[in-house]
């Protein structure tokens, strides 16, 4: 269920990682070695990674090298978090925070990832990643991050900002993440108008310490306006600032586990890899579940269903990568699947399903004919008043509002 979400930028590094692929063959510098997409500068430890959200020249934290991982070594009833401690285990090796980790994942995943045969289509699967607290897939990268920075000791000791730039879920499943830590903020912005009337409820309905900034632009003005933020040294200076982009290490790692978890269970179960169509904007998803078919876990086929915002596939078909304004449109998953069955495909197929449907009922409830169930979780925030400030989509605006904002005191959001 998808208007689609905008690309970043970083979408290109998701795109050159998976037309190079990354290969655990040829060469083994230490495990916990962590390098920026967009250059050769030196690796940095996990947490580092964690900790920065993005890379200093802009790139996206990945790790040098694949770990490979014995299907053998998953117990055979584990629940989601086990799976995950498992799985990433490897990628935190002789870091502070590996001690941690069967810990974080138990806090970040209190919520199952369901696979449910759909009853009208035989051999049709769904991977339900919308039964966390706002009921999106983000939810699981979200508070896997927030677990991890808790745990982060920082020098500073000023409140630490966390700015999120959303076309919806994002900035929701970063607030609820965040919601009432201490000594942290999230500064939400999403561009006015161009998110779902459920999505902009929930981003304003958290108060305390987030604040949503509705922005009179599009998504990729909120992009713009975040880089220059963190980017701006003297204002870093004033206000301490990281972000949560909706591709950063932080959050990749732990959307690996859902991947894995299936396809372990359907193994275990029918002996057979999994195949999987997943719906995509800036890649993070899809690219995740190619990394866990590259670890050695019975992942097949993995399609990536693109919809008429179409940078990616003139991409691969040779074109060069030049972002675009994005375009609203829905489903683009369930499109794909359509498409597969029409040629007379037969085989299982696990469509991803990222959202709750009732997200977007304004669509949807027109489309299908009927009303949409809201989930409890999402029900108790609909219920919440909401609250967001005007922004312009203007960078100085933005920066002298950070800067205000962070002399009025920690936690205030006027
Ligand atoms: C974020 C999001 C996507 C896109 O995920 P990527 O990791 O950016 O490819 C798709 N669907 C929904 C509902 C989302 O919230």
């Amino acid at each position: 269920m998808t208007p689609t979400p905008g690309r970043s930028p970083l979408a290109g590094d998701a795109v050159a990682l998976m037309h190079d692929g990354r290969s655990h063959q040829e060469h083994r510098p230490p495990a916990g070695s962590y390098v920026s997409t967009r250059g050769g500068r030196a690796a940095v430890p996990i947490s580092a990674a964690i900790a920065a959200g993005l890379a200093p020249d802009g790139g996206l934290y990945v790790p040098e090298v694949l770990p490979s991982v014995d299907p053998g070594a998953f117990g055979p009833h584990g629940s989601l978090a086990a799976t995950a401690a498992t799985l990433l285990a490897p990628f935190f090796a002789g870091d502070p925070l590996a001690d941690e980790l069967a810990a974080i994942c138990a806090e970040a995943f209190t919520f199952d990832a369901p696979l449910r045969a759909l009853p009208a289509h035989p051999h049709t699967l769904m991977l339900e990643l919308f039964h966390g607290p706002t009921s999106a897939f983000k939810d699981f990268g979200a508070r896997f991050l927030a677990a991890c920075l808790r745990r982060l000791p920082r020098a500073d000791t000023r409140p630490l900002t966390i700015l999120v730039a959303t076309s919806g879920d994002t900035g929701a499943a970063v607030a609820a993440a965040f919601h009432r830590q201490p000594n942290l903020r999230v500064v939400i912005l999403y561009p006015d108008g161009l998110v779902s009337p459920r999505q902009a409820h929930q981003l304003g309905c958290f108060g305390d310490n987030v604040q949503a900034l509705r922005v009179a632009g599009r998504f990729d003005d909120c992009q713009r306006m975040l880089k220059a933020a963190l980017n701006y040294a003297a204002l870093q200076a004033q206000v301490p600032m990281s972000s949560a982009n909706s591709i950063s290490l932080g959050r990749l790692l732990p959307q690996m586990s859902y991947y894995a978890h299936a396809a372990l269970n359907w193994r275990r179960e029918h002996g057979t890899p999994l195949n999987f169509i997943v719906p995509t904007g800036n890649l993070g998803n899809a690219m995740v579940c190619l990394w866990v078919r590259e670890m050695g876990l019975p992942i097949g086929e993995v399609r990536l269903a693109c919809n008429a915002n179409a940078t990616l596939p003139d991409y691969f078909a040779g074109a060069d990568y030049t972002p675009r304004a994005a375009v609203a449109t829905v489903a683009n998953a369930m499109h794909e699947l359509d498409r597969l069955r029409g040629s007379g495909d037969a085989q299982p197929w696990v469509v991803v399903t990222t959202a709750h449907p009732a997200k977007f009922e304004t669509v949807l409830e027109d489309l299908l004919g009927h009303a949409i169930g809201i989930p409890p979780a999402l029900a108790a925030m609909l219920e919440r008043p909401t609250k967001s400030a005007a922004m312009a989509a203007d960078d100085g605006v933005f920066k002298h509002w950070l800067r205000e904002c962070a002399a009025a005191g920690p936690t205030s959001t006027a």
